[in-house]
């Protein structure tokens, strides 16, 4: 971007000159590198998925010439099922980003403000500013954790990453459908990118609550960042809003290849839960090691954890790790420049960043 000059920008539109776009976490090709860094799950997907992809593979020469259902029915249905939802309450997209994005555009273009925490997803503000979303940041407390009563005011809508990202912090459904009860008429929406890691899902509410929204993707607990599905549960004058925002914008989001693959994993149940169970073990052992380090680690309910260390800077500590071909996130940004974001590895993996530490760094 940086070599691009004022005067090539006067082709551009206007408001794309203003634009602060999401940075994603680096995908970098270091040999022996150990990617830390972007909530990944370490494990391959269910092989039922790959077998459905092999299966579209092998019919591609008859299939791929043709566009894909723009209602991915057999995917929705998929959802439904695994959800205990009927299919009328299902929206799919191309990544859950897409999903947010379709939501920011769909319920929060209004005269009042949207909500969200200081700290949550960063997607946030940018979605914010692209569709011209008035926003209203409302600070977590001292421990990072959301403070409900906040969430009792006049609003164009409300957001709230649960667990949060990136603290890990779960909040309670008791929390959320007292923001749900306090905010009639506003879309509630809750990012559930990874409640499949230990935190209670809002799923259940959507039949109590027409204001409810719930995102989720099959980018960390399914292994399937790559496949770009994610969706969104609600009451169907609510999924007929995103309906028309996606029928506006790319009305075949969902491929033949993600539709197969998405759909196997969904009905491989088995693999998902011992597969979460492994990441949740692996986690716990994790956090174990890492206090007795000396680090402050927060209350993870994620695929990841929120991790300081008292006496050591964690932009310094994040560079070393670097150099040792260990990457992790690093935020340089107010009340969390001391943190480091670490997703969960493979026991293995993880033993690895705990001996770097252990007998490299900080000696
Ligand atoms: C990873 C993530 C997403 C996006 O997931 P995709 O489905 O891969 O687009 C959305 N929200 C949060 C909080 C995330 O961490």
């Amino acid at each position: 971007m940086s070599t691009i000059t004022t005067e090539q920008m006067r082709f551009w539109s206007p408001e794309v000159r203003e634009l602060e776009p999401y940075v994603p976490g680096e995908q970098p090709k270091i040999q022996n590198l150990l990617k830390l860094n972007t909530n990944e799950n370490p494990y391959p997907p269910s092989p039922k998925v790959v077998q459905a992809v092999q299966a579209v593979l092998a019919n591609s020469a008859d299939v791929l010439r043709l566009y894909p259902d723009p209602d991915a029915l057999a995917l929705k249905q998929a959802i439904a099922k695994q959800q205990q939802v009927d299919v009328s309450h299902v929206f799919v997209g191309n990544g859950s980003d897409e999903v947010l994005a379709h939501i920011f555009k769909a319920f929060f273009v209004q005269e009042l403000p949207v909500l969200y925490p200081d700290i949550t997803y960063s997607f946030y503000p940018v979605y914010s500013q692209f569709f011209g979303v008035k926003t209203k940041v409302l600070p977590l407390n001292d421990d990072f954790e959301i403070v409900v009563d906040d969430y009792k005011q006049a609003n164009g809508g409300i957001i709230i990453t649960n667990p949060n990202a990136p603290t890990s912090i779960a909040l309670g459904l008791s929390a959320i459908e007292k923001v749900l009860q306090a905010n009639p008429n506003s879309v509630v929406v809750i990012d559930e990118a990874y409640v499949d890691f230990g935190a209670e899902s809002a799923v259940n509410l959507v039949e109590k609550y027409d204001n409810l929204v719930v995102c989720q993707t099959t980018s960390k607990s399914r292994s399937l960042a790559g496949l770009r599905v994610g969706f969104a549960i609600a009451q169907p004058h609510l999924i007929a809003a995103l309906e028309a925002v996606k029928n506006s914008f790319n009305s075949y989001p969902i491929d033949r290849f993600a539709i197969a693959a998405a759909v196997a994993s969904f009905e491989d149940q088995e693999y998902f839960e011992a597969q979460n169970e492994k990441v949740i073990a692996s986690r716990e052992k994790l956090v174990a090691q890492l206090v007795e380090l000396g680090f402050k680690v927060l209350p993870s309910s994620a695929n990841f954890i929120f991790a300081s260390l008292a006496d050591k800077d964690a932009a310094e500590l994040a560079a070393e790790l670097r150099e040792r071909g260990i990457i992790v996130r690093y935020f340089n940004k107010p009340r969390i420049n001391q943190f480091l974001r670490i997703t969960i590895g493979t026991d293995e993996q993880n033993q690895r960043l705990v001996n770097t530490l252990k007998n490299d760094i900080l000696l």
